[in-house]
């Protein structure tokens, strides 16, 4: 179980660097990190495409509202 959790430790360590860069790139074009700024998801079309992260505005200020990030 130890190597396990090692593993499971790298893959969150890996998914949380991802997810920095990610945050970070979308805070330089402005754009909401979830949708890539579109405002909505291409793969939900037969349900409601709206992104919720932005209410489908595509703003990286409105995707940093409502998923409360804490960010400086
Ligand atoms: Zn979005």
């Amino acid at each position: 179980m130890e190597i396990f959790n090692k593993i499971t430790n790298k893959i969150s360590e890996w998914n949380a660097t991802q997810l920095e860069k990610k945050i970070n790139t979308n805070r330089d074009k402005g754009t909401c990190p979830d949708c890539s700024g579109r405002g909505f998801f291409v793969m939900d079309a037969f349900l409601d495409p709206t992104c919720p992260s932005c209410n489908g505005t595509g703003s990286f200020s409105d995707w940093v509202e409502t998923t409360q990030q804490q960010l400086e």
